[in-house]
């Protein structure tokens, strides 16, 4: 039997939701990863410090005992985001990251950004503080099409920020264009890129060919098969320093999902790993699974390696999933991709 041993991954963009959700959503993550860089775009969004350490404290409420996990806890940037009340959030150690949404791009992005001149110079305090900012890259432009919005953003806006502030830590969060990982790659050393399991295993056809399939449905939304294989290309590639896990986990109720008009969000924190292994070693590539999940983020986020280690067995039968977890009367469907996986994580159940 096949085995890997690798240092514990973390997890560079979650959604743990609040609430009830997010009772049954936070144990998915905290089984297998030490950390988690946790989204603020809850209703009302996490906007300061004191929000910040009231939401760090339900997660920490939600956490089984018997796992050891840490939460980075995140700010929603608006367009009346104090650069000083930032500042402050950052150097008290309650705040790792900022998070900009173009105003409209996503599941509860109303008071995102919509003029970013706005925030500059609040991005300029970043800069010289060394906060990172976290970008959903996509434009909100309503003639741009659903497929071209991240390299319409990518051209106008991040090059624009790049170019003002080069010293700003950057992550492109959840690429998915082949158009992204050339501008990551060839762009200064400060600016690094997540990618989804989901991403890297599917492409747009999964979500439309024989019947729409909600639970296929994210965003940034699947691209086609070329930029597929650019996120796997780069993602497992022995040269690989600035790309790295951000599982964008993002749980809906089936209800929400199964509906006329269904949510954004693939929930897939449960089997990331065992799903990353399967495409790292279709690839050739499982001896550069550790950097991808365990060392690539830590390095670019300036924080130490995670100590203990994690072990992935190779299984000589397709493992089998969970399809849902419970969440009061209803559930959330797990993401599971439509081919087999051999791996399996020690810890599963
Ligand atoms: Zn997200």
């Amino acid at each position: 039997m096949e085995k890997i041993e690798i240092i514990k991954p973390d997890d560079w963009h979650v959604h743990f939701r609040d609430g009830d959700l997010l009772k049954a959503v936070v144990p998915e993550t905290t089984r297998h990863f030490a950390r988690a860089i946790v989204m603020p775009n809850l209703t009302p969004p996490i906007l300061n410090e004191g929000d910040a350490i009231k939401y760090r404290k339900q997660i920490e409420e939600a956490i089984p005992r018997k796992d050891h996990f840490f939460p980075l806890m995140t700010l929603y940037l608006t367009e009346s985001t104090n650069k000083i009340d930032l500042k402050n959030a950052y150097e008290n150690g309650h705040v790792f990251a900022a998070k900009l949404y173009p105003a409209g791009a996503t599941t509860n992005s109303d008071s995102g950004v919509k003029d970013l001149n706005k925030i500059m110079s609040v991005l300029e305090t970043m800069s010289e503080i060394g906060m990172p900012l976290l970008i959903h890259g996509e434009s909100t432009e309503k003639n741009v099409d659903i497929f071209d919005r991240e390299k319409e953003f990518i051209d106008k806006t991040l090059d624009y920020i790049c170019k003002r502030l080069p010293e700003l830590r950057i992550t492109l969060e959840h690429i998915t264009t082949k158009e992204a990982t050339l501008y990551v790659n060839e762009g200064k050393q400060n600016l690094v890129a997540t990618i989804t399991p989901h991403h890297l295993a599917l492409n747009r056809n999964d979500i439309f060919v024989g019947g729409i399939k909600p639970h296929f449905y994210c965003l940034p939304i699947l691209k086609r098969e070329i930029h597929k294989n650019a996120l796997i290309k780069v993602a497992t590639s022995d040269e690989n320093s600035k790309f790295f896990l951000g599982t964008d986990t993002a749980p809906h109720l089936i209800g929400d999902k199964e509906t006329a008009c269904g949510c954004a969000g693939i929930f897939n924190s449960s089997y990331a790993l065992p799903i990353l292994a399967q495409i790292f070693d279709d690839n050739r590539s499982i001896k550069n699974l550790e950097k991808f999940v365990s060392i690539n983020g830590a390095v670019h986020y300036q924080i130490p390696q995670n100590k203990s280690k994690i072990t992935l067995n190779k299984q000589l039968k397709p493992i089998t999933f969970r399809k849902s977890l419970k969440v009061n009367r209803s559930e959330v469907i797990i993401f599971k991709p439509n081919f087999p996986v051999f791996w399996k994580n020690q810890v599963q159940n």
